[in-house]
């Protein structure tokens, strides 16, 4: 599939971020969406306690929301967590499942990463699985080594271009205002590509592949115009609404 029939998405990752009068950023998000519409997909993953409220918000105006992270399960005796069927249930049409934070600060394997990835199918989601190498790996050389490790086993079997967004987003680039060069993304995403294809057919071809990692108003353009970017995992960036609606422009 040629590149340009993957229409681009930039997905907005609020993280630990966001109260009910957030709901002011999320109407100046909206407003500022029409512009876009048809050219790029765009997507708010707020806290889970405002996924309903901008759900509500989001109406027919096209802006998906999504879930930061969800259980394997679909319910059951697990304490402060949150199912697929539940975010789906409060108006999530994606959940983001093996975010860097979520594998780094609770120890989430690929083998957990898949599980979830397939719950978000179960529950009718979209799963936006997260995989990227840390600086230590990078800088030992072993940066394809991880992204295929992590693809291999974080990915479920019934991969669809539906069903499925992968975000590259380099451990060292989440929040630390530091970028790979355009050449090491266009490496990263290309072999991320082939490994899809590899083990999960032609469908890997139409299978969105975002970057993530400190983007932002003043590199989104060179970022998103490497080869097998198909738009961005948007951090910090993305609490403000001139600055996501900005880098979204880049496919206006
Ligand atoms: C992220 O956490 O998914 C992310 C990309 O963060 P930032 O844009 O702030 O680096």
């Amino acid at each position: 599939m040629a590149i340009s029939e993957r229409r681009p998405l930039v997905a907005g990752n609020w993280k630990m971020n966001g109260l009910r009068p957030s709901a002011v950023e999320f109407s100046r998000i909206m407003a500022g969406s029409a512009g876009l519409a048809g050219k790029v997909d765009l997507m708010i993953c707020p806290p889970a306690t405002l996924i309903r409220a901008f759900a509500e918000q989001a109406g027919t105006s096209g802006i998906a929301i999504g879930g930061q992270n969800c259980h394997a399960e679909p319910a059951g005796a697990f304490t402060g967590d949150i199912s697929a069927e539940m975010l789906k249930d409060a108006g999530a049409n994606a959940v983001i499942v093996g975010h860097s934070e979520r594998r780094t600060l609770h120890k989430e394997t690929d083998a957990e990463v898949c599980a979830k990835a397939r719950a978000a199918w179960r529950g009718g989601l979209i799963a936006i699985v997260c995989i990227g190498e840390t600086q230590a790996e990078r800088e030992a050389g072993q940066t394809l080594d991880v992204l295929g490790r992590q693809i291999d086993g974080s990915l479920p079997d019934g991969v669809t271009a539906a069903n499925l967004v992968v975000a590259y987003e380099p451990v060292w680039a989440i929040g630390t205002g530091l970028t790979p060069t355009s050449a090491d993304v266009a490496q990263a995403h290309e072999f991320i590509r082939q490994r899809i294809v590899e083990h999960h057919g032609v469908a890997g071809n139409s299978v969105r592949i975002l970057y993530g990692g400190s983007v932002k108003l003043s590199n989104a353009k060179e970022l998103m115009a490497v080869p097998h970017v198909d738009g961005a995992l948007v951090g910090g960036a993305s609490l403000k609404a001139e600055d996501f609606l900005g880098i979204a422009a880049v496919y206006r």
